[in-house]
């Protein structure tokens, strides 16, 4: 057998997971072999450790300290809702402000009425124009086609 057996086949000696004549031929080099014996013994305390730790006895309470943390948790998460949930009724508050201002501001604004000043410059020629069509507030289309024509 040569010197240095692999480390799986020191892992699966140390875990009896060899065949029978393996673990022998292992077994009978690891007696006979300083570096191998240390490296079992790391082995097997590395195994020793994991089941330690694996073993830790959670005390009794533990269930009820999880449930008051997670409880707690949930508490300061409402807590913490309280400013949010202002702050969004203050946006939407704000949205409907500024909705409000602009659909007052748009019907208070006065249209601009097509009046006879635009059409009308003043002259002499465009009196009979004015008589026909100046009582007018508004102008229509053809109003305006006959004070073209007329001019
Ligand atoms: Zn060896």
């Amino acid at each position: 057998m040569k010197h240095k057996l692999s480390e799986r086949q020191l892992s699966a000696y140390v875990d009896n997971e060899l065949s029978e004549s393996d673990m022998q031929s292992v077994r009978t080099h690891v007696e006979g072999c300083a570096q191998c014996q240390q490296q079992v013994q790391v082995l097997r305390a590395i195994r020793m450790s994991i089941r330690d730790a694996a073993s830790v006895v959670l005390p009794d309470t533990f269930v009820y300290s999880v449930q008051r943390a997670v409880r707690q948790q949930e508490q300061e998460y409402v807590i913490w809702l309280g400013p949010e949930r202002f702050a969004r009724n203050i946006v939407v508050a704000l949205c409907v402000i500024v909705f409000a201002l602009v659909a007052v501001g748009s019907y208070l604004t006065p249209q601009p009425v097509v009046g006879e000043e635009r059409y009308f410059s003043g002259e002499p020629s465009d009196s009979a124009a004015h008589a026909v069509i100046g009582i007018q507030h508004e102008l229509s289309k053809d109003d305006v086609m006959i004070a073209a024509l007329s001019r």
